[in-house]
């Protein structure tokens, strides 16, 4: 019920955690976040109460400085640990609020390829998506997460990294607030401002249907068509 990414410079999981306490008050049933290992995406995640989350990552911490983070209200599949974002496939992680419609018909169409499916969410379809795009299409990250983003019917906010890519992130804006956090040679997305405050107070709420690219020091957002648009950017009353 409420996501985070940061694209950054220092230690990610630490930050990511502190971010979803801030998204707590939404309420949830389980946790998790991935971040980038040596290229590797790596996860840790936990049923329950974020300090669940907290003391998995005390016996086994997370390094890395661009990661995504969920605090999950289940609504296909139970609150089980397995069920917890953030899902992957050895490409692509991703956190997801809301719901992806039609994930049934893209599940079997996945499987139909050979996809395994892992967890009984219809999340879970998105990276399997974007992964048959650069798997079988040949298409690079950003090309798959716009052709796959085409094919979702629902309400829903999401962030995606990519093993091996080190700057860049991507969000997609669909009936469900997703705002741009600009730091000092970092950037974050995050379900609200309230979640970014302790990290930046300079602000951009992407409009419906958008999705946008994000690297340490910039933004580039794309209307539902693709073109590239501009939103401003503003600084929040917010405190951290
Ligand atoms: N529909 C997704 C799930 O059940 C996301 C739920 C949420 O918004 O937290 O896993």
């Amino acid at each position: 019920c409420g996501i985070i990414g940061i694209n950054g410079i220092h230690d990610a999981s630490p930050r990511l955690v502190e971010g979803l306490r801030r998204l707590e008050y939404r309420g949830y049933d389980s946790a998790g976040v991935a971040t980038l290992v040596n290229g590797h995406i790596e996860r840790r995640r936990a049923e329950g109460k974020l300090l669940n989350l907290d003391m998995k990552l005390r016996d086994q911490p997370l390094s890395g400085t661009v990661g995504i983070g969920h605090t999950r209200w289940a609504t296909h599949g139970g609150p089980t640990e397995n069920n917890a974002h953030p899902h992957a496939t050895k490409r692509v992680a991703v956190v997801h609020n809301g719901i992806i419609e039609n994930y049934q018909e893209l599940k079997d169409e996945l499987a139909a390829h050979g996809y395994v499916f892992e967890s009984a969410t219809d999340t879970e379809v998105i990276v399997h998506l974007v992964t048959y795009y650069m798997e079988k299409e040949g298409m690079a990250p950003v090309e798959a997460s716009a052709a796959a983003f085409k094919r979702f019917t629902g309400a829903f906010a999401l962030v995606l990294i990519f093993a091996g890519e080190h700057e860049m992130m991507i969000g997609a804006r669909h009936g469900t607030p997703l705002a741009v956090g600009y730091g000092d040679g970092e950037m974050y997305l995050a379900s609200d401002a309230f979640a970014l405050a302790p990290l930046t107070n300079r602000i951009c709420y992407l409009e419906d249907g958008d999705w946008v690219e994000v690297s340490r020091t910039a933004a580039v957002v794309h209307d539902a068509t693709g073109a590239v648009v501009e939103r401003p950017v503003k600084t929040t009353a917010v405190s951290g």
